[in-house]
């Protein structure tokens, strides 16, 4: 029992739809966890389950005050259903449920095969921009929150006419972006895209 207790205790538990339709004017921190767990739940309901992969969601704990450099891995069960995440650098982890049928449940097959697809690598700092990028297309969407870190790239994999679409959807937001730094950290993304299919 007492081994039980420790669980539970050290688990945090997320129950999503407590952090669906949130009225206007709630405080700072709890928007920004509402954020980082749509960002999970999409993550994580992207492609398989039974998998953990680490994603380029950034973890949110401040250790003595500056930001963990540690992202997330994702791991997701279908019976029960149920999502983990835990950081790869501070190991701060923690589980949500009832994220099915969510809005951020993005689970579905992508309709290309899976040999039709080619690789992209980006710089993990940057590539959490594209979560903010605007897409149309269920199979691109998916295919941004499947973004993985591996061997030091965060790497997109998709069909030529999914990664096509995304390059489209950064330049409309590199042209859209005042903030000048962004700008160029997405015609960055736009290019290693753009150049990828050529
Ligand atoms: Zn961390």
């Amino acid at each position: 029992l007492a081994v039980v207790e420790n669980y539970l205790r050290r688990v945090f538990v997320i129950d999503l739809t407590h952090f669906l339709d949130l009225p206007d004017g709630l405080p700072g921190p709890t928007i920004r966890l509402a954020k980082q767990l749509s960002l999970i739940v999409r993550a994580a309901t992207s492609g398989p389950s039974g998998v953990a992969w680490t994603t380029v969601i950034r973890c949110a704990k401040r250790p003595g005050r500056r930001l963990c450099p540690g992202h997330l891995a994702v791991h997701r069960m279908e019976v029960p259903a149920r999502i983990d995440w835990r950081c790869d650098s501070c190991g701060d982890d923690g589980m949500i449920s009832n994220w099915e049928g969510s809005y951020f449940d993005l689970r579905g097959m992508r309709s290309e095969p899976f040999e039709m697809r080619t690789t992209v690598r980006l710089p993990i700092e940057d590539a959490p921009l594209l979560y903010e990028v605007m897409t149309l297309d269920p199979d691109v969407e998916r295919m941004v929150f499947s973004v993985a870190i591996r061997d030091g790239h965060a790497e997109v994999v998709g069909t030529p006419d999914e990664i096509e679409e995304l390059a489209g959807s950064v330049a409309f937001e590199a042209n859209h972006e005042p903030n000048r730094r962004r700008e160029r950290r997405l015609d960055g993304l736009f290019m290693l895209l753009n150049d990828a299919i050529r």
